[in-house]
């Protein structure tokens, strides 16, 4: 069931969406050469719990970190760890969820570790403008699909492939409500964009195949093939005035 919120239920999703994206920001800024993912994690667990907030991830469905960080190869779900060391040319996905006064915030958004190579640039670039291309989508009146369309067009023209295993979902008392918002679809089809919903939408776009396997941590998710996958993430409301980003720090 697609639960629709009041205007007073976004308004603290905005304030939830506000930490998740300054504490990403925070962890971002923190990429570099040497900097292990478990450092990024402590960032934003302490930026969230500062605020009164707490971290989305922590404990759902037994993940062990306040983050997910996924670095290169690693599509989504990757567990910070002392023994990650970000290197030079890395690409590290940073994904950060908080829960404030009931309701959470949802994004992600994959940063580079000092100079990489063009065509992990390029990667980035792209996954990037086809969640924005999604997000223009989402309008009162459209259908899941169209978002899953639009995205999915940006990047299959580009030559990059879209993951099918994991898709962006609704948001709001719970981290992931109905309903999923894959990033691959038909214009028109699926359910109606109506005033009130929220959702996160967030590609997870790959160099060479779609397919992707989990690892024996049964969290760690890396594409089949061991190429590069980037992931960007916001959570947006549906508005009788287009959609409105609720992660938007300013
Ligand atoms: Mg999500």
């Amino acid at each position: 069931m697609i639960v629709l919120k009041t205007v007073e239920e976004l308004k603290k999703m905005r304030a939830a969406g506000r930490i998740s994206q300054r504490a990403l920001r925070l962890a971002g800024a923190a990429v570099e050469p040497g900097v292990t993912t478990l450092e990024l994690d402590s960032i934003v667990r302490r930026y969230i719990e500062e605020q009164g907030a707490t971290p989305s991830f922590l404990g759902y469905g037994g993940f062990p970190a306040s983050a997910c960080i996924s670095v290169n190869e690693v599509v989504v779900h990757g567990i910070p760890s002392e023994n990650c060391v970000l290197k030079q040319g890395d690409i590290v996905s940073i994904d950060v969820g908080a829960i404030f006064e009931g309701f959470h915030g949802d994004n992600a958004w994959t940063f580079p570790c000092g100079d990489i190579s063009q065509e992990a640039q390029r990667l980035l670039d792209t996954t990037r403008e086809s969640l924005f291309e999604g997000i223009k989508a989402a309008k009162a009146g459209n259908h899941i699909g169209d978002i899953g369309h639009a995205v999915q067009q940006y990047a299959e023209l580009r030559s990059y492939s879209v993951v099918r295993d994991f898709t962006g979902h609704g948001v709001g008392a719970k981290l992931h409500e109905a309903p999923n918002v894959p990033n691959y679809g038909t214009p028109g089809r699926g359910p109606r964009l109506m005033p009130g919903m929220a959702i996160a939408i967030e590609p997870m776009i790959n160099i060479g195949t779609h397919k992707v396997r989990v690892l024996r941590d049964k969290w760690t998710t890396v594409t089949a093939d061991g190429k590069l996958s980037a992931h960007f993430e916001h959570t947006l409301a549906i508005t009788p005035d287009g959609p409105v980003i609720l992660t938007d720090a300013d």
